[in-house]
């Protein structure tokens, strides 16, 4: 038989409610600060990942799921979402609304990588974006929804950590400084640095090879290399953290893999967790608009896994709302009792009550097995006597008592009274 493809997942109903759960909390969040959805496509004409992303980021580099489609358009299933919302803003003519405008969508992401535990090949994602506005608040603002949703969704000790990156003015003072520290290493650095230290000398940073260790954190810092404006910026938004009372640590080694990123850069980590376990992270993306083509306007955004969210919901044991089972399960003899059943069952949905029916040709008492294993609260049954009297036995499946009371209704009355009577 076929499999899924490598590195993608079934979601079975067992585990829908866990989903429904972290998706609720996530709108839920959203909406408390202001942040309104936004569903983009699936996929996107290839350049708005290729400029947005950045051609020198392992996204674009190797990761991307691109394709020419019949007319010959090259198109990406989108590995991120950012990009693809600051197109929206632009085709949409967001600009012309208060700013910022505050977005946040729950999405599906593909990226071609090495599937591992908490590495997929089409995974899920929380967004959220607040476009329009380059105030430090903005930043603390979103940190702070990223930062309550973990706290909502109920995981413990995680970390907060914050870097400034620098902009257009100061970052390349910075990033020469990384160079020609890292020249000075270059024996010692692994092939992958050496092969950066070319394109990107800023992704060194988060490289995870252990020999390389050792001189990456001994690297220069960006925060000492800032800008007075990026640094006031920086100064700024970790003060709005601490006044909200958002514990974080400054990451020197933080830069984060997408290139569109300016001054704030932050991430979540597990307490102890490996290099697949960072929950989410996110950053102030000001030059991204002009990237694609748009006029100069900042943004902050992050993303969070669901995928990974889901592990750490696991791993801490964190109990989830279970899903609520039927109300009523409806069991029958055969004949006549089966339609009458059926009917019940069909009646019941229709008016709001959540039903399930035994189906096939199995004998009463595999049905009310069935019925107590559902989770249901009553089961209604429809034997030859009830369908011959036009009635329905009532039998309370979460009695005190073990389940044992039972009582016969009129077929006319039972909606109104499987809607008042609680068990
Ligand atoms: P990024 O845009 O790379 O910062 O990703 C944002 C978040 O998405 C990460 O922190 C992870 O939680 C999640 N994520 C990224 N890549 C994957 C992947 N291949 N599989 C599962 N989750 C991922």
């Amino acid at each position: 038989m076929y499999q899924a493809p490598r590195g993608t997942q079934d979601i079975l109903p067992e585990d829908a409610h866990l989903w429904a759960f972290v998706e609720g909390v996530a709108r839920r969040q959203a909406a408390l600060a202001g942040f309104g959805e936004i569903r983009t496509p699936t996929f996107e004409a290839t350049a708005v990942f290729q400029r947005g992303v950045g051609a020198t980021t392992d996204i674009v580099e190797k990761e991307m799921y691109t394709f020419l489609d019949k007319g010959g358009e090259s198109i990406t299933l989108r590995p991120e979402g950012t990009a693809a919302v600051m197109r929206a803003y632009f085709e949409h003519g967001m600009g012309s609304r208060p700013q910022p405008v505050k977005l946040f969508s729950l999405l599906n992401t593909f990226r071609y990588d090495r599937p591992q535990k908490g590495r997929l090949r089409e995974f899920h994602q929380l967004d959220v974006e607040s476009i329009g506005e380059a105030d430090p608040a903005a930043d603390a603002e979103v940190v702070g929804v990223h930062w309550r949703y973990y706290a909502a969704l109920g995981l413990r000790g995680l970390r907060l950590v914050v870097n400034s990156i620098g902009d257009a003015l100061c970052r390349p003072s910075y990033v020469e400084a990384l160079r020609a520290y890292f020249e000075a290493h270059r024996t010692e650095l692994c092939e992958d640095c050496n092969r950066r230290l070319a394109t990107n000398p800023l992704r060194l940073l988060d490289d995870k090879t252990p020999a390389c260790q050792t001189i990456l954190d001994h690297a220069p810092a960006s925060i000492d290399h800032l800008c007075e404006p990026c640094g006031d910026h920086f100064a700024a938004w970790t003060g709005y953290l601490a006044a909200a009372e958002i514990p974080f640590s400054v990451e020197h080694r933080l830069v984060r893999g997408l290139d569109y990123y300016s001054r704030s850069v932050w991430e979540v980590l597990p307490a102890n967790g490996g290099a697949q376990s960072t929950l989410g992270g996110g950053g102030r993306y000001d030059g991204l608009a002009e990237q694609l083509g748009g006029r100069s306007t900042p943004g902050v955004g992050f993303a969070t896994g669901i995928e990974r969210i889901l592990l750490a919901l696991k791993e801490q044991r964190v109990e989830v709302p279970a899903a609520p089972g039927p109300r009523a399960f409806v069991v029958h003899g055969p004949g006549i009792a089966r339609v009458q059943a059926f009917q019940l069952a069909e009646h019941l949905r229709a008016s709001g009550i959540a039903t399930d029916l035994a189906l096939g040709d199995r004998k009463l008492g595999k049905q009310m097995a069935s019925a107590d294993r559902s989770g249901a609260d009553v089961a209604l049954i429809i034997g030859e006597d009830e369908a011959a009297a036009g009635e329905v036995s009532v039998k309370n499946l979460r009695g005190e008592d073990g389940g044992e009371q039972q009582r016969r209704v009129p077929r006319a009355d039972v909606v109104a009274f499987v809607a008042e009577a609680r068990p």
